[in-house]
């Protein structure tokens, strides 16, 4: 998506660690025009599957999700990070590690959002190593659901989790795939 790559050259900031910070437009404060224009190209990607929710994690994925969901008109769900007394009775969890945290964590999702009947679109912010993509995997699958693929903003090509997710035959969509990038503010994106 031509508008994302643009918008990562403009204000994306390469630091130490293979971290791209992209907190001006997606990580802390939000362009909510450009999430309309990625909820439109998720949609036209996606809008085919019969989506009948949305998964995500917190705290990045949520409002990518949501405007997402107001072109598809589902449900979003967000896995939690923490323990939560808003989070009575059963609960799926899977363990995750953090790319940007270096800790793992469980999420949890009730066991009264998702079901065998639900086909689920999974939306994150970036796809790195493919530790969340695959928690998330882990819980929908345990629910029965079927996740008919994965939405992604940023996905860093150059580490693993993109090769690792489209193997296991999840479809995995990225509106930008970055190949390389450095601390001088060179940003190679993939041609898709
Ligand atoms: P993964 O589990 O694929 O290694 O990492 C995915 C999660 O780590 C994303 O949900 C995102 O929050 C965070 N993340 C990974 N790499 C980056 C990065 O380069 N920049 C930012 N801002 N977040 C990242």
């Amino acid at each position: 998506m031509q508008l994302m790559e643009e918008r990562i050259r403009k204000n994306g900031i390469v630091r130490a660690g293979n971290v791209l910070k992209v907190d001006s437009f997606l990580n802390h404060q939000m362009d909510i025009d450009l999430f309309n224009e990625m909820g439109k190209e998720f949609y036209r990607l996606f809008g085919e599957e019969h989506v009948t929710k949305i998964v995500t994690i917190e705290a990045s994925g949520i409002g990518i999700a949501c405007v997402a969901a107001q072109y598809f008109h589902v449900p979003v769900v967000f896995a939690k990070k923490s323990e939560s007394k808003n989070l009575d009775g059963d609960v799926y969890t899977s363990a995750v590690a953090s790319f940007t945290h270096n800790k793992v964590y469980d999420i949890r999702i009730s066991k009264k959002y998702l079901n065998e009947n639900d086909r689920i679109l999974l939306i994150d912010d970036f796809l790195a190593k493919g530790n969340a993509l695959l928690g998330l995997l882990d819980v929908c699958q345990q629910s029965g659901a079927t996740v008919v693929g994965a939405g992604i903003a940023i996905e860093k090509g150059f580490q693993e989790g993109g090769q690792l997710l489209r193997k296991r035959g999840l479809r995995v969509e990225s509106l930008a795939i970055v190949d390389a990038m450095d601390e001088n503010g060179e940003i190679v994106f993939r041609r898709q």
